[in-house]
């Protein structure tokens, strides 16, 4: 019998696995083993879904109506209710036609990216970045443009970065705001720098708006498509429930954006995975159009965490960490611990080898920033209990302090 040919497409051997998702995956199987790992990995909400949320879905259960298709893009009232609550934010009128809910954010970004490239467009993608977007546009056939950001701009990309990056190829310019990994937020100055340069280089902005109502202090979400009608013709807004309302389970994302690339997604999903689940799509109306006062409670308890790992790591000998000032990750260059030795063995070749160590050794789980594209620096998620952070944190000092 000749063998079978279970090679498979060349086109994803380019492609990395989730980093993310696998630090997550690999502390979950210690845990299940008995090994008690304090876990920074997963971008993922502890708190629950809130009980006004999962009221709407038992009810919509009881009524049958939940176990039948959708229309591909989405129920009329929540693409309503989403159309109101982006139109709202971004100060622009969004119609519901020009609104499609998928799997996850992460589902409409794959989505968007398979409408949109033709073999060798390029996507620019300031580094840091989260880790799927570079991935993501090759699965698409594209070209991911990394374009590096400094630690002393608070990693924010400079418009000229962009200006430089910028080819007759280029399509869309991807503006993750506050950011995944760095927690950075731009200022309104920044925003209206950007804008510019989308506008005189004709650039598509996708804009990942999924940690829009996690900034704190005094930094403030700005919308680029609120600056006018030239920026909000030319912004792709992908944003969704899974952060802002602890549903990431629940698997609902959502874009809106020019009426011709809706369009050619809900091909894509229509083709592909139809609609998102009928009882998530009922839940997530409830999530936009009940009470908020969730949403507040679970920033206000995001800020305190924040502000106490970013004290436990800066008060780390060799550890630097600038302020995360949105979204629920600590950033920080852990680069000091790099080429230092794991007692008598062998040095610490890079920050893969030494969160590798971490979790193996010290039982502490923190995602490799060479993931993001900013190597030896480290992610940490404090999307999770302050008894968690103050354990997690007294492990990753003692056993960065153990390197010689
Ligand atoms: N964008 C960013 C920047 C993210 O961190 C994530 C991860 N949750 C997503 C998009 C996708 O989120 P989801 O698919 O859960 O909506
Ligand atoms: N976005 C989250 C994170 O960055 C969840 C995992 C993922 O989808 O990457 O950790």
């Amino acid at each position: 019998m000749t063998a079978p040919n279970y090679k498979t497409a060349t086109r994803l051997d380019a492609i990395k696995p989730s980093i993310t998702l696998a630090v997550t995956a690999k502390a979950a199987r210690l845990k299940a083993q008995g090994i008690d790992v304090v876990s920074f990995g997963a971008g993922e909400p502890d708190f629950d879904t809130p009980e006004h949320i999962k009221q709407a879905a038992r009810d919509a259960l009881g009524k049958g109506a939940v176990a039948k298709y959708t229309e591909v893009g989405g129920l009329p009232v929540l693409r309503e209710a989403i159309a109101a609550e982006l139109s709202r934010v971004h100060a622009t009128s969004i119609p519901a036609d020009q609104v499609l809910v998928s799997c996850g954010a992460k589902h409409s970004l794959y989505n968007l990216f398979i409408a949109l490239l033709d073999p060798g467009d390029e996507v620019i993608i300031p580094a840091p970045y989260w880790v799927s977007y570079p991935d993501m546009v090759m699965m698409a056939g594209g070209t991911p443009v990394i374009v590096p950001t400094s630690p002393d701009d608070d990693f924010t990309v400079r418009p000229e970065a962009i200006r430089a990056h910028v080819t007759p190829r280029t399509r869309a310019i991807v503006l993750n705001n506050p950011s995944n990994p760095t927690g950075a937020v731009y200022t309104p100055a920044q925003i209206a720098a950007l804008a510019e340069v989308a506008v005189e280089k004709n650039l598509l902005i996708i804009s990942d708006d999924i940690y829009r109502s996690l900034c704190y202090g005094d930094a403030t979400y700005q919308s680029i498509a609120a600056l006018g009608p030239e920026l909000a013709a030319r912004t792709i807004l992908v944003d969704g429930v899974s952060k802002t309302y602890a549903m990431t389970g629940w698997r609902i994302g959502y874009t809106a954006g020019p009426a011709a690339i809706i369009k050619a997604m809900a091909k894509v999903q229509g083709q592909s995975t139809s609609n998102p689940t009928h009882l998530a799509q009922v839940a997530t109306v409830a999530a936009l159009t009940g009470p908020q006062e969730c949403v507040a409670t679970m920033r206000a308890a995001f800020d305190a965490r924040r502000r106490a790992i970013v004290d436990l790591l800066r008060a780390i000998p060799g550890v630097a960490c600038r302020e995360p000032k949105g979204a629920f990750y600590a950033f920080p260059d852990l680069g000091a611990f790099i080429g230092r030795h794991f007692g008598e063995g062998q040095p610490i070749k890079d920050d893969v080898a030494l969160c590798d160590w971490l979790v193996e050794h010290a039982r502490v789980a923190v995602v490799p920033g060479s993931g993001f594209g900013a190597a030896g620096h480290v992610r940490l998620s404090y999307a999770c209990s302050m008894d968690n952070i103050k354990l997690g944190l007294g492990r990753l000092r003692e056993a960065l302090l153990s390197l010689r």
